[in-house]
Formats: structure tokens, sequence, C-alpha cells
């Protein structure tokens, strides 16, 4: 590690009822099917990811197919 100052970014965690999860970084928004510990888009360590349950859109039709 070389400490160059690179701007860190973070997956977020996109889910899907009917298929796998997604992350997209939150530097350059490219998806990816693992939280990568290096955007492969961008470059940038991950530092983690978080989930932002506004991604969530799909979860509404829950209800309707119980
Ligand atoms: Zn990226």
């Amino acid at each position: 590690m070389f400490g160059s100052g690179k701007k860190k970014a973070c997956w977020i965690r996109k889910t899907h009822l009917f298929r796998a999860d997604e992350y997209v970084c939150s530097a350059c928004g490219r998806r990816f099917d693992r939280p990568y510990v290096q955007c492969p888009g961008c470059g940038r360590n991950m530092s983690g990811s978080k989930y932002d349950p506004t991604w969530v859109d799909e979860a509404e039709i829950t209800d309707l197919l119980d």
C-alpha cells in the first residue's frame, strides 16, 4: 500500500427479488455481481458495502404474489 490518496468508494447493494443481488460502485456506477475489494471498473479501493433500501423498488410485488 502506498497511500496514494486514492479516493475510497463503497458498494451499494441492490437487491432483486427474482435475480441475484448486484453491487453498484458509488464512484463509477458500474454494477457487479459481488463486492470486490477493488472496483474492476474504476480501480478504487472499496471500503465495504452498504445496503440502500431505496433500491428495493420491486419489494412491493411481494404482497401481490403471496
Ligand atoms: Zn467503480
